[in-house]
């Protein structure tokens, strides 16, 4: 790497509509009142599908490529399961089972990232939306939730990552549709 080059913190994600969030942010707020805990902010939630760190910024074209490139479907999400985890003091939300479309999306795109010579995340993919770090759950315990949050996850994007003392910041850089998401007309929709 020549000296002074730029990296950007990236990785692909995928990111919820307004609806989602704010189910999500309504979530989060009634476990407000049982936790103490460092909770992501409601614009930050999200689920990372692959974590490429540091890249060089002349190698975002390629990551753009890859991008591009997968062919993934649509698919219908259910967060039913929450989930504490005290050594590292985390909570998180995640489907008790994973759809096919999600593994394959997030497979296909770690795959193309190593090929391409990224060093990426070796250990099978588990979906998960982080609500909470340094949380003292008290009361809440891991187990299914008694109304799920329901995700239509027609897209995925690539995200670059601004760490700082006041908590990271996100950019959503690009994103992608993913194939049977088109939105529906405005003439179908109403009836
Ligand atoms: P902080 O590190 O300040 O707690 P963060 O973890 O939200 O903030 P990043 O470290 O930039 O921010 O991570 C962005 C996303 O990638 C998060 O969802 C994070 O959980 C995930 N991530 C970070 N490091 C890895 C890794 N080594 N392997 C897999 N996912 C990772
Ligand atoms: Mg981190």
């Amino acid at each position: 790497m020549s000296v002074g080059t730029k990296t950007l913190r990236l990785f692909f994600a995928l990111w919820p509509g307004e609806a989602e969030r704010a189910s999500l942010a309504q979530f989060v707020e009634t476990l407000k009142r049982t936790t103490t805990a460092r909770w992501v902010e409601p614009e930050n939630l999200h689920i990372t599908l692959a974590f490429l760190g540091e890249v060089n910024e002349e190698r975002l074209p390629l990551v753009d490529r890859i991008g591009g490139g997968i062919d993934g479907q649509s698919f219908e999400l259910k967060l039913d399961r929450i989930d504490f985890w005290p050594k590292k003091e985390i909570l998180w939300l995640s489907p008790s089972s994973t759809p096919a479309a999600l593994d394959n999306l997030a497979n296909g795109l770690t795959a193309e990232l190593k090929r391409a010579g990224f060093v990426m995340e070796n250990r099978p993919y588990r979906a998960h939306l982080t609500i909470a770090r340094k949380a003292h759950p008290g009361c809440i315990s891991s187990g299914v939730l008694d109304g799920p949050i329901r995700w239509n996850v027609g897209s995925f994007c690539l995200v670059e990552s601004h760490l700082s003392g006041m908590g990271s910041q996100y950019r959503v850089r690009k994103s992608w549709n993913l194939s049977g998401s088109q939105a529906i007309p405005d003439d179908l929709s109403v009836r």
